[in-house]
């Protein structure tokens, strides 16, 4: 199911929730529809339109309470287009794995900085290594992403297209 833009009450982007989480806030009367899908979904009483995009309708001082994209493997193999950092070739979700740059059993952190997406082949050939011992070279520095990799897909889509006016297309924090 599609998900929901939550705007601040001056328009500003806020996050992205669930459907679910969607509808709970327009019973709870603390958001406003700005746009719908053409989908409907099972209210309390009716079947109502599923919300794209929702404003609240009180200030959030908190200007980026999503602000931190939560590292994740879902999120890593988004940020890295599930291409192998090392071979660039991109495979399924199955045939990929995380690789610590820094090898775990030498204190290398779980961390968007020290993870990369790698294939499975080349997982096992780069070992406890770094990729200068091993002499494989990363396609990228791995480097926290600005902003949500999962949004930015979401962007390409034509069913969240309504979400383009409220995302500036210049990422400046996580929206
Ligand atoms: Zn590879």
């Amino acid at each position: 199911m599609e998900q929901t833009l939550v705007l601040n009450a001056t328009y500003e982007p806020l996050g992205v929730v669930s459907w679910q989480r969607a509808m709970t806030l327009l019973y709870q009367g603390k958001v406003e529809v700005v746009a719908n899908y053409e989908r409907f979904v099972r209210g309390v009483k009716a079947h109502v339109p599923l919300p794209s995009v929702l404003r609240l309708l009180r200030h959030v001082r908190l200007r980026r309470i999503f602000s931190e994209v939560p590292f994740s493997r879902a999120n890593v193999y988004a940020r890295d287009e599930h291409r192998c950092q090392y071979c660039a070739r991109r495979f399924s979700v199955q045939r990929l794995s995380l690789d610590h740059v820094m090898p775990r059993s030498r204190g290398g952190p779980d961390t968007w900085e020290n993870v990369v997406c790698a294939c499975l082949t080349c997982n096992v050939r780069k070992g406890g290594r770094t990729p200068l011992e091993a002499g494989m070279r990363l396609l990228n520095e791995p480097v926290r992403p600005k902003r949500s990799p999962m949004v930015s897909r979401q962007l390409t889509l034509q069913k969240y297209s309504a979400w383009k006016a409220f995302i500036p297309a210049v990422p400046d924090g996580a929206f």
